[in-house]
């Protein structure tokens, strides 16, 4: 049985087990049965204040960014409303550097952030913005040493990824707080696939920009947000899309109550269930390592090793709760033997992915695998695993079930 397989409006993918969460998810049914309405009947222009269709939509839309402001613990006048992940990384990053007042022309990114980030700070080269890059250890943890050497007071922002898509490491981020504000620059997290598994809290963390698409925590696609300050410190951005002046002029455009209020609908969900589900996910991973690594010889572990999330925190707020090191759903490992590209191609009824996940058609080896010290052999070796909301103890049985008759064959035919 398939996690979909009770699914009428998944029946094309109806046998094969989708084990792919970092590149989306699905939009969970209850975040579709609120999202209808908006559609719908509540369909006025938001904008349209002055007749009470507009009113109506208007009041809905604003309630639903309210909603995602206090579950990040940001101001909601903050709060811009994107299509997703990619637009917020560009306004946060142009945004704060061509902002006509900001002196400061250096940025710090991580090696191991996600193209959204690593292209516009290269293009961002044009506008005479200079980059310095920060690597990571194996794990993929941030290099706080070399950060703090990077950080200086000519950098105006620090790029840093609060949870990696591929190895699912979760960055030290109240450390990378601390050394960006002691400089006076502003943290920029894109925190896409953090959003839903983690507790986000902008203030408390001292995130000054946060970047998130609602697909990841199972609402639609094309909608997401950027959080432009948390309060503690003035964040100013020049805007990139212009023109009818919404959203106080930062992001221009008809807003979309529909899929705000899916979105909101969906954080929401995701923070009430988080618990459970963090300890259902990390219970169904380690079944599925423990299937494969004792079935398949010489498989290792990229990034943070597994067993270090079972470590309980003995002090703090969160004592007597698992410290993650890694995002709960996240497998990442390589094979002795067998390419990822390969053994996805001999493995059709499950999905998961290889090399570079986001962009498939590139067969160059992952930046990322590369950037925690994998040779290029490796990385192409490596596979990437995402365990999702209606991932069931069957779909992890028989998902290794194939892989492991596949990596078998394949193994025979090396020979
Ligand atoms: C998916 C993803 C993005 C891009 O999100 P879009 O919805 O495609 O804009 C950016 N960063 C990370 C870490 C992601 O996982």
């Amino acid at each position: 049985m398939t996690s979909n397989s009770d699914d009428s409006s998944n029946a094309g993918a109806q046998s094969v087990i989708y084990l792919d969460h970092h590149a989306t998810t699905p939009c969970d049914q209850r975040v579709v049965a609120e999202m209808l309405p908006w559609l719908t009947e509540n369909f006025a222009n938001p904008h349209s204040d002055s007749h009470s269709m507009g009113r109506i939509a208007g009041d809905g839309l604003l309630a639903a960014v309210q909603e995602i402001a206090t579950t990040l613990n940001g101001p909601a006048e903050n709060l811009l409303i994107t299509s997703g992940a990619t637009e917020s990384i560009n306004l946060a990053m142009r945004g704060v550097m061509t902002h006509p007042r900001n002196r400061r022309k250096k940025m710090v990114v991580a090696s191991t952030e996600h193209p959204a980030v690593l292209d516009v700070a290269a293009d961002l080269t044009r506008d005479a913005i200079e980059t310095v890059w920060v690597g990571t250890d194996q794990c993929g943890l941030i290099d706080l040493d070399a950060l703090a050497g990077a950080v200086d007071e000519q950098t105006g922002l620090v790029n840093v990824m609060l949870a990696n898509n591929e190895t699912g490491t979760i960055a030290p981020i109240a450390e990378v707080a601390r050394i960006t504000h002691d400089a006076g620059a502003l943290l920029h997290c894109d925190a896409t696939q953090a959003m839903g598994p983690l507790a986000v809290d902008a203030k408390a963390m001292d995130i000054d920009l946060v970047s998130a698409s609602a697909h990841k925590f199972y609402g639609p696609k094309g909608i997401g947000f950027l959080l432009a300050g948390n309060g503690n410190r003035r964040v100013r951005l020049r805007p990139q899309i212009i023109g009818g002046g919404q959203q106080r002029g930062l992001r221009s455009g008809t807003m979309n109550p529909a899929g705000v209020v899916a979105m909101a609908s969906a954080l929401t969900l995701a923070t009430q269930e988080r618990e459970d589900e963090t300890a259902r996910l990390l219970k169904l991973r380690d079944r599925f390592w423990n299937l494969l690594s004792s079935a398949i010889e010489g498989l290792q572990i990229n990034g943070p090793r597994l067993e270090l999330n079972q470590h309980e925190l003995s002090s703090g707020d969160q004592a007597g709760q698992p410290h993650l090191f890694r995002l709960a759903g996240n497998l990442n490992f390589r094979s002795p033997r067998v390419e990822g590209e390969t053994w996805m191609a001999a493995t059709p009824g499950v999905a998961f992915s290889s090399g570079s996940a986001c962009s498939s058609a590139d067969p160059t080896p992952s930046h990322v695998l590369l950037a925690i010290g994998l040779s290029e052999s490796e990385s192409r070796r490596s596979v990437r695993f995402g365990l999702g909301r209606f991932t069931t103890e069957a779909d992890i049985d028989e998902a290794a079930r194939q892989l492991i008759a596949s990596h078998h064959r394949l193994s025979q035919i090396g020979d």
